[in-house]
């Protein structure tokens, strides 16, 4: 037989196999056990051996294993021999077939409101889902989210309560309401434990029979790219999904949407390591080696085509992700010395990971150049901080996350993303809302309504849901991000959780306030605050600033400014510095000289009214 021949048959076995491919994710709240979980499954599948296991494989980020959470989705393919399959179950042999292998495309996901990003995209690679709920927990509120969502997307639901080692009674009654949220009987739900193992073969064999196996579609090649990573060699790795066609090593491939062109340097599947395959076919979950070197030319959600022969039409493209819209805006400028073109190389970095991430350069007078960065939410911007520190070296001080406002001011209407160019006085403002549904017990109720006078609450309903409350609510982003999370978690004992939404804008009532120093405002330091908390927060920096504020040889004022008008005020006294004290004796005209050259270096500060604010002092007062 030809090479060719040859080729050609393996490639007919190799597509009668995508019978035999299950995509699946896992979603659930966070810290209910997707990522333990999926450790049982890599375990039971032989997919890493014993030795090399470690708890939460799949969370290979540094960050992630420290904080216990995963912040990127993870593929990873499995291959597994099911035990005992359902004579239905159809296999690429027809139906039953004991001896068949599956092989499982398992994505795990973040569990956090700020990367639902994430999770959406992994929704869009599969065909179905794991729904995990902690049976000591409960349906918490990402519960609820990504079971939408996951409904939203099509996709077939397998339901599991999780930790069951711990509490079996809670497992009978978790189970319920699990079974109740899917509108399927109780005993459809699984019982498993990710630590112990219980009832992990159960589930991969409900995966194998209920997941359906991935449409096969001949013709031209469609991959959605789900994400990417960067590699220094492969240049930018385009992790897919293939819907149609085939791709392999050599093809040369372009990116719809930025019409971006390579030849493909190599093709493989995750294990979850790179593993290089001869080719990915339809149904596929793998990766593209891509060789790009330039950022711009990969979008997340765009489609990979082969590049269309002359006279051929370009394909149709396939339909992608909304483009993550950042909501958070905070600065970021190097800490030490002039690290600004290692803080730009990390942001580019980064956002080849994070496509959610954006930044444009900005300028402070006191901390120099550096970076207006947008972020999902307040714990995106917080990681991508820590990333900057930990993968980079590059530690930075960040200005007051803010929102984006839309302030009208003489008729004319502008954004507002930096409090520096938010107006004194204006005609209306409006301003990013969210609606949130904390899922508590119900004995917390009226420590939940207490929060609304500080966070601002509109809104509020709650109903009974299962033992506890939903409670609903719309408020502020800007107040969502100060420390909503915290004080619902300590005035709930940790019991609450909250997912959130941004829905559009409102009219708020907000100002900005300044912070000035011997009459100097000082930009990095205004902030925008709703109004009734104006006076509170001005009091606050002013008293904050006169601790960390050195003395100088002159008297610094202190003093908060709203709306033209100072509301709060300290003073620093001057420092007496004996500038002649080391001349003992009468000399008395050199004496005089120098007091006449203190005088004019105090007038020189006046003048100017430049005080010194040191990056430590900022990094001081911008603190939580
Ligand atoms: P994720 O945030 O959903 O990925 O959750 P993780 O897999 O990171 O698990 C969160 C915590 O729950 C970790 O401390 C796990 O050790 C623990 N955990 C996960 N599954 C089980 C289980 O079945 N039984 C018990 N007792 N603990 C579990
Ligand atoms: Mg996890």
């Amino acid at each position: 037989m030809s090479r060719k021949k040859i080729a050609n048959a393996v490639r007919i076995w190799y597509f009668k196999l995508v019978d035999n491919i299950r995509n699946f994710c896992i979603i659930a709240h966070i810290d209910h056990g997707k990522s333990t979980l999926a450790d049982r499954m890599l375990e039971i599948t032989g997919t890493i051996e014993k030795r090399r296991m470690r708890a939460q494989y799949l969370d290979q980020m540094e960050l992630e294993r420290e904080r216990g959470i995963t912040i990127k989705m993870a593929p990873v393919r499995m291959l597994y021999k099911p035990k005992n399959l359902n004579s239905k179950t159809k296999t690429s042999s027809g139906f039953k077939d004991k001896n068949s292998i599956f092989t499982l495309n398992l994505i795990d996901t973040p569990g956090h409101s700020d990367f639902s990003y994430e999770v959406s995209r992994a929704l869009q690679a599969v065909e179905g889902a794991v729904l995990l709920v902690d049976v000591t927990q409960g349906i918490q509120a990402q519960t609820l989210a990504n079971f939408y969502n996951a409904k939203k997307a099509g996709l077939k639901i397998i339901g599991a309560v999780n930790k069951v080692d711990l509490d079996l009674a809670g497992a009978e009654e978790v189970g319920k309401s699990v079974a109740n949220l899917l509108g399927c009987n109780f005993d459809e739900i699984l019982k498993v434990s990710g630590k112990t193992g219980e009832g992990v073969e159960d589930l991969l064999l409900r995966i194998v029979e209920e997941v359906p196996s991935p449409e096969k579609k001949t013709g031209e090649l469609q991959s959605l790219i789900f994400d990417s990573v960067y590699d220094d060699h492969k240049g930018d790795i385009a992790f897919v999904r293939l819907f149609q066609g085939e791709v392999k090593s050599g093809d040369e491939i372009v990116m719809a949407a930025t019409s971006g062109f390579a030849r493909v340097k190599e093709v493989g599947t995750f294990v979850p390591e790179f593993k290089p395959t001869s080719f990915l076919k339809a149904g596929d979950i793998g990766y593209i080696a891509t060789g790009i070197k330039d950022p711009e030319k990969i979008r997340i959600g765009d489609t990979i085509f082969l590049k269309p022969r002359a006279g051929e039409k370009k394909p149709v493209a396939l339909p992608g992700y909304r483009e993550p819209k950042p909501v958070v805006f905070v600065s970021f400028y190097p800490a030490e010395g002039d690290n600004y073109d290692e803080l730009k190389a990390a942001l580019l970095r980064l956002k080849l990971t994070d496509s959610a991430l954006s930044f444009e350069p900005e300028r402070s007078e006191v901390l120099g150049r550096g970076f207006k960065c947008g972020f999902l939410g307040r714990l995106h911007f917080e990681i991508i901080s820590e990333r900057l520190k930990r993968e980079f070296n590059i530690s930075v001080i960040s200005s007051f996350p803010t929102v984006a406002y839309k302030v009208k001011v003489g008729g004319v209407i502008k954004i507002v993303e930096n409090p520096k160019d938010f107006p004194e006085s204006y005609d209306e403002v409006w301003q990013p809302m969210v609606n949130l549904e904390i899922i508590t017990p119900t004995r917390f109720l009226s420590g939940v309504v207490a929060l609304g006078r500080m966070f601002h609450f509109s809104d509020f309903t709650a109903e009974s849901f299962g033992e506890g409350l939903i409670v609903k609510i719309k408020m502020p982003l800007a107040d969502l991000i100060r420390d909503f999370d915290d004080k619902l978690k300590s005035i709930t004992e940790g019991f609450a959780s909250f997912n959130y939404e941004i829905f559009g804008e409102e009219k708020g009532e907000v100002d900005k306030l300044e912070i000035l120093v011997v009459g100097e405002p000082i930009t990095g330091l205004s902030r925008v605050v709703a109004r009734d908390e104006v006076d509170f927060e001005g009091r606050e920096m002013v008293l904050k600033l006169k601790k960390l504020l050195p003395r100088q040889q002159f008297a610094q004022s202190l003093q908060a400014r709203v709306r033209g008008k100072i509301i709060a005020r300290e003073d620093i006294p001057a420092l007496h510095k004996d500038v002649t004290g080391y001349l003992y004796g009468g000399d008395r005209t050199r004496k005089m000289k120098l007091w006449k050259k203190q005088q004019r270096g105090k007038q020189r500060l006046k003048e100017t009214g430049k005080v010194e604010i040191s990056p430590e002092i900022f990094k001081e007062l911008l603190k939580k």
